[in-house]
């Protein structure tokens, strides 16, 4: 068909029925689109027809404008009428299948969750910080300066062999896995001088074997304060502060005699049970079948005293006018008694059961 030869008024009929039947049958709006490009598009008989007008002879041109622009009305609504019923369809389809069960089981990744040794050793920092200490850090392969003679250990001192030691190769290196936390505290008096208030968390390697109460790699958390005019009511003072910080308000210290090479006096320090404390109250004798305490009332927590005056001395500080206190506690036992951890290997195998029933912080 060309434009010279003008379709005839019966086939732009039969183009209106063949495009109104394809539209009726268009089930999508993909279809639709192709029905449209077929029976109004450029090469479409009803386009053609248009086109031609201008060619056919001056008495056919009204008739054939009437039925082109018929035939253009009737398909075009029947096109925009189809369009929109379809567009109805597909929406409501979409919405059906866009809809979200939340009852359907989901396949979730575990998420990684921060150590309770972790937490529980910036918590305990942070209670020393909110009393406006600061915390210090050291090496953890340390010196055996450090880890034994700054601290009051004779070379043959029996202490030195209490503490089973990491000494590192070559033999004479003088090199060691540092046994506690307190070489922080010899450091810290050299670089930062007094007065001194710190706490020391880290670990601390000793060659124990892995078992449900030992482990080679513990953590420790040491305090050390120097000033003046420091006394062991300071010490009480402070301890008894952490035990309120660690198990609530209601627990106490007491303070039993022992040894230990850098503080003299040096005391054991036990928290009063809280288990105990929980079931009767702070003032009634321990519950004999308490689990925590073994029917004491008091759990021992770590070691503490006032500071050696030849640990002063070794930093280079005048022991005559100036005192401290100091103190040791085992990150490992608080985490044990104040969440009933019964294992360690709990702590060390890194389970993620173990570590998000803590929660997950971040
Ligand atoms: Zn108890």
């Amino acid at each position: 068909m060309s434009e010279n030869n003008a379709p005839s008024e019966a086939q732009i009929a039969e183009a209106v029925e063949a495009a109104l039947a394809a539209v009726a049958a268009a089930g999508s709006s993909e279809e639709l689109k192709a029905a449209r490009i077929a029976h109004l598009g450029d090469k479409s008989v009803i386009t053609l027809a248009g086109r031609s007008i201008g060619a056919v002879a001056p008495e056919l041109k009204a008739v054939l404008g009437k039925a082109v622009g018929q035939a253009k009305g009737r398909v075009g609504a029947a096109f925009a009428a189809r369009a929109e019923e379809i567009t109805l369809v597909e929406q409501q389809q979409r919405l059906r299948e866009e809809t979200v069960d939340v009852t359907v089981a989901v396949e979730r990744a575990a998420r990684g969750a921060r150590h309770p040794l972790s937490t529980l050793q910036e918590r305990l920092s942070d209670l020393f910080i909110g009393m406006g200490w600061e915390v210090a850090e050291g090496p953890e392969v340390e010196a055996e300066f450090f880890n034994f003679d700054a601290l009051n250990f004779d070379a043959d001192h029996p202490a030195r062999q209490m503490q089973d030691t990491f000494y590192l190769a070559p033999e004479g290196s003088g090199k060691i896995m540092r046994t506690h936390t307190s070489p922080v505290q010899a450091r810290a008096l050299l670089e930062r001088g007094v007065p001194l208030y710190i706490v020391c968390p880290g670990k601390t390697f000793r060659t124990d074997e892995l078992d449900a109460t030992h482990s080679p790699v513990f953590h420790q958390l040491e305090g050390l304060a120097v000033d003046k005019h420091l006394t062991m009511a300071n010490l009480v003072g402070t301890l008894d502060a952490v035990a309120k910080g660690i198990f609530g308000e209601g627990a106490i210290t007491r303070l039993r005699p022992s040894y230990f090479p850098f503080t003299e006096p040096s005391a054991e320090m036990d928290f009063r049970c809280f288990a105990c404390d929980a079931k009767l109250g702070i003032d009634t004798d321990a519950d004999p079948a308490c689990r925590v305490c073994g029917g004491t009332g008091w759990i021992e927590m770590g070691g503490c005293g006032m500071v050696n005056p030849n640990v002063l001395r070794a930093a280079g500080i005048d022991p005559e006018e100036y005192r401290g206190f100091a103190f040791g506690l085992g990150i490992e036992r608080i985490l044990m008694l104040r969440n009933g951890v019964k294992d360690m290997h709990d702590m060390v195998e890194g389970d993620q059961r173990f570590t998000q029933h803590y929660g997950t912080e971040i």
